[in-house]
């Protein structure tokens, strides 16, 4: 596989200067390929974070961004999408040396954040209020006004597409940013920060930290002048997000994980359910909060299902993620490696059979990086720890079910409730199932996507909030009301109280 290094040198992004971290300290990033190191970075501290929201509040309280009118938001947001899609090539060929992601998703995702920035620039004019009727000579009304100062952390899967869905909301309300790309996969929000500069967002709108998640992303968490947190991530992580932004009572929106079930019925068309379900559960490696990581089968089709499921995932092409015709890259990082690897032998353990995979490939040119094999479980309880626990990694649980009620009982049966898929080809089953299932996204035969027009987010410890279309502005904007008095009359409570009355 060849080694590529990045010659480029990395700055944060502070009030629309590049600079190095305030203690002048780096870190490496990786290709997860071949875990060679690909670039420094600066390591952000605590001092940073107090130079970028102090950048951030500035552009707020006194730079041009708020008194644009939206037309002129809008320009510069799809100026972004424009730079995005000129550089589409080498921004997702960073994307893939950086997270491993084969470079075909890499494009799609270079592609659906360019989408993201101009589906806002259009809603920029759409913050609309509403007018309320009221008894009397009182006129109310309603205004949405941006928060401020927004804080947003993001994970390493979709480094470039979850900074997208985080920026192109909170810019189209109105708002400044401070931003923090997980430590793994800095790159690309990097990248993002130089193409808001190009683009003409003010000085000190967009800022930009990379460094380690518990004293950057705690640090921003816990700033008494960050107005809003936005995160993305773990759920364990959400939980430490809530606690942190308790003290100064925060605005939080969470994004978190999942243990989304797949649920196939035996008058399905099972060929594209045996696709689509592929899909589901191997793209990006299994490192997607939506993927489809539980398999329910009917009984009935159960076996047929999948002997030709296994046969196909046993075809999945595992390489070099720079290559066109591969199919599965490796996962972000050694520890995550390990870290799936130490799921596969739990599940061993506690009894789950191992139909396919279950271990690093062969092939010598892969031993260098993260690589893990497409791998299947069948036989697999629902109580176990492969059904429960997020693996993120390309690990599928296959489980059987008798009838409706119990796969709906065993869906809904984990702390979890970001997602679904539900092949059928009964429309009364479909939406019957559609409103049973706990989760924020379902899916009918279809394995999952999630365009900037379609509500995003999760049910129970799936998170809290909407991000993606119009529900997105609700996170970024808080309503005002205003009521205006119109009676020629003076008002004068006091004056009318009748005499002698106390
Ligand atoms: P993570 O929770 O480890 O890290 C996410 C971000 O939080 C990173 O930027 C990290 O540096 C930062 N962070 C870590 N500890 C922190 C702390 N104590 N205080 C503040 N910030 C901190 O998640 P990850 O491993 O990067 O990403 C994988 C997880 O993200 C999975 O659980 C996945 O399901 C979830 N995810 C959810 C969605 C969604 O939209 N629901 C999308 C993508 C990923």
């Amino acid at each position: 596989m060849a080694t590529e290094v990045t010659t480029k040198e990395y700055r944060l992004l502070i009030g629309g200067q590049f600079v190095p971290a305030a203690s002048g300290e780096t870190f490496p990033t990786y290709n997860p390929a071949t875990n060679e190191v690909i670039a420094h970075v600066p390591k952000a501290g605590r001092e940073d974070v107090n130079r970028a929201v102090a950048a951030a509040r500035k552009a707020f309280d006194e730079g041009p961004w708020g008194k644009m009118t939206p037309m002129e938001r809008a320009k510069r947001m799809r100026r972004v999408a424009e730079i995005l899609r000129e550089r589409l090539e080498e921004i997702a060929r960073l994307e893939t040396l950086n997270c491993g992601k084969i470079i075909i998703e890499s494009r799609a995702d270079v592609a659906a954040s360019a989408n993201c920035f101009d589906y806002y620039a259009n809603l920029t004019g759409h913050m609309w209020g509403e007018t309320i009727p009221m008894n009397g000579p009182l006129f109310d009304y309603t205004v949405r006004e941006p928060y401020g100062v927004c804080g947003q952390i993001i994970p390493w899967n979709f480094p470039l597409l979850m900074a997208a869905w985080k920026v192109a909301p909170a810019l189209a309300a109105g708002n400044t940013i401070v931003l923090k790309p997980a430590s793994a996969t800095p790159l690309t929000a990097l990248v993002l920060g130089e193409i808001c500069q190009e683009a003409d967002i003010p000085d000190g709108v967009v800022n930009i930290l990379t460094g380690p998640g518990v004293e950057v992303g705690a640090a921003i968490a816990e700033h008494p002048d960050v107005d809003k947190i936005a995160f993305t991530g773990e759920t364990e992580t959400g939980r430490e997000i809530l606690r942190l932004s308790a003290g100064t009572i925060k605005k939080v929106s969470l994004e978190l994980g999942g243990k989304s079930p797949n649920i196939v019925f035996s008058d399905a068309d099972l060929e594209e359910a045996v696709n689509g379900s592929l899909f589901a559960i191997f793209t990006n490696a299994g490192q997607r909060c939506t993927a489809r990581t539980r398999l329910f089968l009917h009984e009935s089709i159960h076996d047929q299902f999948l002997s030709d499921f296994i046969a196909k995932a046993g075809k999945i092409r595992v390489g070099d993620p720079l290559e066109d015709a591969t199919q599965m890259g490796p996962v972000i990082s050694k520890r995550q490696c390990e870290r799936v690897l130490s799921f596969i032998e739990r599940a061993r353990s506690e009894g789950a059979n191992l139909a396919l995979g279950g271990k690093r490939p062969d092939d010598e040119v892969l031993q260098k990086g993260n690589f893990i094999e497409p791998t299947i479980f069948t036989q697999v309880q629902n109580d176990m720890t492969i059904a429960q626990q997020e693996v993120f990694g390309p690990v599928l649980s296959v489980i059987r079910f008798r009838d409706e009620s119990e796969v709906v009982e065993m869906a809904n049966n984990t702390i979890y409730g970001l997602a679904a898929t539900i092949w059928t080809n009964d429309l009364k089953r479909a939406h019957r199932l559609a409103s049973r299932i706990r989760a924020g996204n379902v899916s009918i035969n279809f394995p999952t996507v999630n365009p900037p027009e379609a509500p995003f987010g999760g049910f129970k410890q799936s998170g809290i909030g909407r991000e993606l279309s119009r529900h997105a502005l609700d996170l970024y904007t808080q309503v005002k009301n205003v009521v205006v008095n119109l009676a020629d009359e003076r008002f004068d409570w006091y004056g009318k109280w009748p005499v002698g009355q106390k």
